[in-house]
């Protein structure tokens, strides 16, 4: 372990790529154990806390509480935000590790899984994370447009992001208007006519991937159903035996909740969200856009927690104006560091980044860019807490050279704004007075130029 400045010794600079979750709880970690030393958090965008601000639904305000811990690292000494900065464009990790003797790659995975069926990319065939990133003011996605016109959508993935989908198409807008969604996604929203929401797994409603707090609230969304057919509930022997596992806690409390929404009639809902189980998609169809979508009933073969679906010949159509594929993230590689496009990932080991399996000194990775995009955001906190374990015996084994940190990229960034955590601040502060003539938290600036803005008025 770091023991904290000695008298001569070079200060140790730790560069952050990415201000997410694991981000943040990098810092903490590093700051933490190794008093003296100087961290700094980039992030691509001028806005700190990643998918805790553009990933998070709007209305779960107590899981964006989160930030409060985030802006208390923020805070402490040798703690500096460097956003509107993208590693791998503007500085490269090469960069990095020149000027830093510790580089962690905390950048997430944003790119989508992809479903690989024929008509992925007609009109009306969306990905989750536009919809998530549009609703979130996410700049990338702003762009975007959803002809919520038709009545009927489609959610392809039974995991939390599907179920934040479904609940911000099926919420009244009425229930949502004083939470951070943009203005521009209320608007929208309010002349949705969307009214039957399938949600549609390719395992059964032992696999499905919702944690239960997440699935218990479709069942109690104003003026909606939640919808289960009671012979979905019957389970196989494998699925029967998963269920009996004493570490299947989630599984069973989700299938008393399944049991419950098949007992519960859906008379006189506005609004349905119908869960389908052993439906593997096949294609999506339409002349210009979404029209229909087939799905093959499929059977569950395998061993229990490794059943698999596999398609029949079986087929069901079910028309559709929007659907979203929801089936998990994937992470995307930066230039310079080895990847595992398999995965998603880049290779690693407890955190220490591998090229041809030997670790590459002073580089190492936290977060869903290290072990996928699983887990809650508080899952992050343990896997940074192991890469920086790493870090320290690393550091602890030889005296470290001085290197320059965040002054050696004066060149690279010479053209840019970097916005530190004060902008961030003013940004938050601005965005807070938007909102608060509508009730709302916060009106988010959806744009980078705005962001920049709002960043530098006093
Ligand atoms: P996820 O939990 O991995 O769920 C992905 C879903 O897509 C699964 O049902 C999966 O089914 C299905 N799927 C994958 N490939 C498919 C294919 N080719 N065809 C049909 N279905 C397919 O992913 P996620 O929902 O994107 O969530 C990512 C992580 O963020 C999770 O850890 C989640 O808990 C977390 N998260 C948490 C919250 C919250 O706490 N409120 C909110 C949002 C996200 P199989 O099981 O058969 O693979």
């Amino acid at each position: 372990m770091i023991a904290g400045p000695t008298e001569g010794a070079p200060d140790l600079h730790a560069a952050i790529v990415g201000a997410g979750p694991s981000g943040f709880y990098a810092a903490e970690a590093l700051l933490r154990k190794s008093p003296g030393i100087r961290v700094d958090l980039f992030d691509r965008l001028p806005t700190p806390f990643g998918l805790v601000r553009g990933g998070v639904a709007p209305d779960h305000p107590k899981i964006k509480q989160v930030a409060l811990t985030y802006d208390k690292i923020a805070r402490s000494p040798g703690f500096a935000f460097r956003g509107n900065v993208e590693i791998g464009c503007t500085v490269t990790v090469q960069d990095l590790t020149r000027a830093y003797h510790i580089v962690v790659l905390a950048y997430g995975a944003s790119a989508d899984r992809a479903l690989r069926i024929p008509g992925e990319q007609l009109s009306g065939s969306h990905t989750a994370t536009e919809f998530v990133g549009w609703y979130n003011g996410q700049p990338d996605f702003q762009n975007a447009a959803f002809d919520l016109s038709g009545e009927c959508a489609v959610i392809i993935g039974q995991g939390n992001v599907a179920a934040d989908l479904a609940r911000m198409l099926a919420t009244p807008v009425d229930d949502l208007r004083r939470t951070d969604i943009t203005e521009q996604a209320l608007d929208a929203l309010s002349a949705s006519r969307v009214r039957e929401i399938h949600v549609i797994g390719r395992r059964g409603p032992a696999q499905a991937k919702f944690t239960s707090v997440e699935l218990n609230e479709l069942g109690r969304i104003r003026n909606c159903a939640a919808v289960v057919s009671a012979c979905d509930l019957e389970l196989n022997a494998a699925s029967a035996a998963e269920l009996a596992d004493r570490h299947a806690d989630e599984s069973r409390k989700n299938f008393e909740i399944f049991r419950t929404f098949a007992a519960t009639g859906a008379r006189g809902a506005h609004r349905r969200i119908i869960f389908h189980f052993c439906k593997t998609p096949v294609r999506i169809s339409g002349v210009e856009k979404v029209e229909r979508i087939t799905l093959a009933h499929s059977e569950l073969q395998g061993a229990p927690f490794a059943q698999r679906a596999l398609p029949t010949s079986m087929h069901l159509e079910l028309a559709c104006q929007l659907a979203f594929r929801s089936v998990g993230y994937r992470g995307r590689p930066i230039p310079g560091v080895d990847f595992d496009g398999e995965n998603g990932v880049i290779p690693n080991r407890r955190g220490r980044c591998l090229l041809h399996g030997e670790p590459v000194p002073g580089l190492y990775v936290t977060g869903w860019i290290k072990r996928g995009p699983t887990g809650i955001i508080g899952t992050n906190r343990a896997d940074s807490v192991e890469t920086v374990q790493s870090i320290l015996e690393d550091v602890a084994r030889g005296p470290a050279v001085s290197k320059p940190g965040f002054a050696g990229l004066e060149a690279e960034l010479a053209a840019c704004k970097v916005v530190g955590y004060a902008d961030w601040q003013r940004i938050d502060a601005a965005e807070r007075a938007r909102g608060e003539p509508n009730g709302k938290p916060r009106e988010k600036f959806t744009a980078v130029c705005d962001l920049i803005t709002a960043a530098g008025s006093t």
